[in-house]
């Protein structure tokens, strides 16, 4: 039967629709992000089944939703019946590894992201932002500068919201500002951002590349892929392994910003005078002083060089930009200001389960930091933060299941004391601080020994510290 036969004609209303339109696809993953890409299909027209490896129990509130929109489904494994269709689509939490995408490969079955398929139905720009650290602050940033400056947007990706939930709200005067990881950038084909954000490319997340981090950072690169000269690829230039790449894959065919801090461009964004300055064609702004973002740390400084960047091409004004930089308090759980107790200042920071995270935590702050430190350690080398701690951090509070070994890496050089709760590491800490002093969670280790998950660990330190 060819294509046009099996289209059933109710459901055109533009040409990807005839993509999927009458089109048998099969969805791995039925989680938020699997079921909303299946919605999409199905409301375009495609005979859409879901298939999850998962029990029915742990997924029933998503099965809800399939049944209600009459989409057919499968749970407990992945059958045969998943390769009986024209495309397959993976949803992001899905490792491309596992057998029945393996054997959909062999049968050269298509196979795309979730993302892709999304961006299909997107008729507005999209900025996409990829990166092994900040994704989800510059993202967050971006769609701040667009709400302030009352321009339709969503923003979706990784962050929370499936786009295939929210792309049927966008129209061409609109924006999608898009977190996107490399596993979804690994199974692209069409997607085309209007502006593309390569933060940065350190070996992280590297498990699920059998450790290869040239294929990681192939993956991370695809987000530029379909870009052409009218469109933005704005890198990190002071990393040297994005700006190589950049420089290799994608500077001829595409129109490219740099920022970054160790030198100047003659176009991009970068610091002069102890300013954020973008040049962007002959127009030269000097944005804010440095000293004004409101978010800490010479990390954040990147992140927002980079969001500025991107909202410039979406035509932000200026001032709307200063006020943005400005106010924007941030993401939960990232260097987030709780309160303010006493002159002593409580700053959670829970998202930082890695050494580097605090790296870039203790150097974003002048005040003595009275650093509670531990979790579920990863072979976590904390020499790495010699320098700083031994700047910066006048007490520390050891934690969770590495608290021994913190003690060992610290209790030479620091005050460093032991708690066997969360309660009880906020009140040494509080005992430990004083006026103009800052109490900070950055533990440098995962939260499972105490905790269900990294935000769970920073909303009870928020409770406790509200309740003091
Ligand atoms: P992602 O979404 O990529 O995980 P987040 O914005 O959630 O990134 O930030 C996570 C952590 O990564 C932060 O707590 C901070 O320690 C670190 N980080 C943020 N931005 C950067 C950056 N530009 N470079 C390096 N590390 C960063």
């Amino acid at each position: 039967m060819s294509q046009m036969e099996i289209v059933d004609e109710a459901h055109i209303e533009s040409m990807s629709d005839i993509i999927v339109t009458g089109k048998k696809v099969s969805v791995i993953g039925a989680a938020r992000s699997g079921v909303a890409v299946a919605q999409l299909l199905k409301n375009k027209g495609a005979r859409v089944f879901v298939s999850d490896s998962g029990s029915m129990e742990t997924l029933a509130a998503h099965i809800v939703r399939l049944t209600s929109d009459e989409i057919e489904y499968e749970t407990g494994g992945h059958t045969q019946r998943v390769l009986d269709a024209d495309v397959l689509v993976i949803s992001p939490g899905v490792p491309s590894t596992i057998p029945i995408i393996r054997e959909a490969e062999g049968r050269g079955l298509k196979i795309v992201s979730e993302l892709e398929v999304a961006s299909w139905f997107c008729t507005a720009p999209i900025i996409a932002i990829t990166g092994t650290n900040g994704k989800t602050t510059t993202t967050t940033l971006v769609g701040r500068m667009l709400h302030d400056s009352k321009r339709k947007h969503v923003v979706a990706g990784n962050v929370g919201t499936a786009f295939s939930s929210v792309v049927h709200e966008l129209d061409a005067s609109s924006v999608a500002v898009l977190e996107v990881s490399s596993f979804q950038l690994e199974h692209i084909e069409m997607f085309h951002p209007r502006v593309s954000v390569l933060l940065n490319m350190t070996p992280d997340h590297l498990d699920r590349y059998g450790n290869n981090f040239a294929k990681y950072i192939a993956a991370k690169c695809r987000i530029f892929e379909n870009q052409t000269k009218d469109d933005f690829l704005i890198y990190n230039y002071d990393d040297i392994e994005v700006r190589e790449h950049v420089g290799r894959l994608a500077r001829l065919h595409v129109h490219t910003l740099p920022f970054g801090i160790e030198r100047q461009f003659d176009e991009g964004a970068y610091v002069e005078n102890g300013k954020l300055v973008t040049m962007v064609g002959n127009d030269r702004t000097e944005m804010v002083e440095t000293e004004q973002i409101s978010i800490r740390g010479i990390h954040n400084l990147y992140n927002s060089m980079a969001a500025t960047l991107a909202a410039q091409m979406m035509h932000v004004k200026t001032p709307s930009l200063r006020a943005t930089l400005k106010n924007f308090k941030g993401v939960e759980h990232r260097l987030e200001f709780v309160r303010e107790v006493n002159g002593v200042k409580y700053v959670n920071d829970s998202k930082a389960t890695n050494v580097d995270s605090v790296w870039y935590a203790l150097q974003a702050y002048k005040e003595p930091l009275v650093l509670l430190l531990g979790g579920r350690d990863k072979g976590n080398d904390y020499s790495r933060l010699n320098v700083l701690v031994e700047k910066h951090v006048k007490a520390i509070v050891a934690i969770g299941e590495s608290a021994e070994k913190v003690y060992q890496a610290f209790s030479s050089k620091k005050n460093v004391v032991r708690a066997i709760s969360m309660e009880e590491a906020v009140k040494h800490a509080t005992r430990l601080a004083v006026a103009g002093d800052i109490v900070m969670l950055s533990p440098a280790c995962a939260s499972f020994d105490w905790f269900q998950n990294y935000e769970h660990r920073g909303r009870v330190f928020k409770q406790i510290v509200n309740s003091l």
